[in-house]
């Protein structure tokens, strides 16, 4: 085990999906293939960290701050680049009108944070976190895919817990509201964590991380057939239908 073992919302995701995959990225250092909605997203959180933190919040530099964060890689051409790059501006306009329209002062972007969860070092970054003008916070995730999440995934999202228990014990103070902001249709979805659903996401993370420590890695080969390494890891149920 490496000596800077840490956990995080990912890690916990992607050893969710399946223990053998996490043994892959993080302990033998596979990487997942960049594609075009890998690259996507880190332009359009690049260009929203950069507007927020960077200069005059007005029109002009939001396309400035998109222009300077594109980037071309994993894209398959030059149709798929405009398509993305399209759709990117126009989820910025629609940002931009939300965003003079806002009741809130944005106190952090990409805000990231460390802690402890039981015994393990636990790191994530916010996306963004709000003062309301009533004085409650509330805290953001942007999601840059198309599909709109249905409030029951979004009122289970494990993400959102651990991001408010970060709040709690980082930040110290309580998340009122919270929500993902599904940027392709200019659509927050608010939730809420109660106290038993944070124990509960503290829970998961310790048992993950307890796994992580005795070095339990099954392949959970259900997963394989969505999975960025079913071409080249060992366990893959489908790599010999697939070849
Ligand atoms: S191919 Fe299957 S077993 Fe291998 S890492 Fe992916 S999901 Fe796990």
């Amino acid at each position: 085990m490496k000596q800077d073992f840490k956990i995080s919302y990912s890690r916990i995701n992607t050893y969710l999906f399946c223990p053998y995959k996490y043994k892959l990225i993080y302990l033998d250092d596979f990487h997942i293939p960049v594609n075009a909605d890998i690259t996507f997203g880190h332009i359009i959180h690049k260009t929203l960290e950069r507007f927020h933190k960077n200069g005059k919040q007005i029109y002009d530099t939001l396309f400035e701050c998109y222009d300077d964060a594109w980037k071309n890689d994993g894209f398959k051409d030059s149709q798929q680049i405009f398509e993305y790059y399209s759709r990117g501006k126009q989820m910025l306009v629609d940002y931009y009108k939300s965003f003079t329209n806002l009741n809130a002062k944005i106190l952090y972007v990409e805000k990231a944070f460390y802690t402890n969860i039981g015994k393990y070092k636990f790191i994530g970054i916010i996306d963004r976190i709000d003062k309301c003008n009533d004085g409650k916070y509330e805290v953001t995730d942007y999601k840059t895919h198309s599909k709109i999440w249905s409030q029951k995934k979004i009122d289970q999202d494990l993400q959102l817990s651990f991001y408010a228990y970060a709040c709690k014990n980082v930040f110290d103070f309580n998340v009122s509201k919270m929500s993902i902001y599904f940027l392709s249709e200019n659509r927050k979805i608010y939730t809420q964590r109660s106290k038993d659903s944070i124990t509960n996401a503290v829970n998961i993370a310790i048992e993950i991380a307890k796994n992580i420590e005795s070095e339990k890695f099954c392949p959970n080969i259900l997963k394989c057939k969505i999975c960025d390494f079913k071409l080249k890891c060992e366990y893959s149920s489908v790599k010999d239908l697939e070849k």
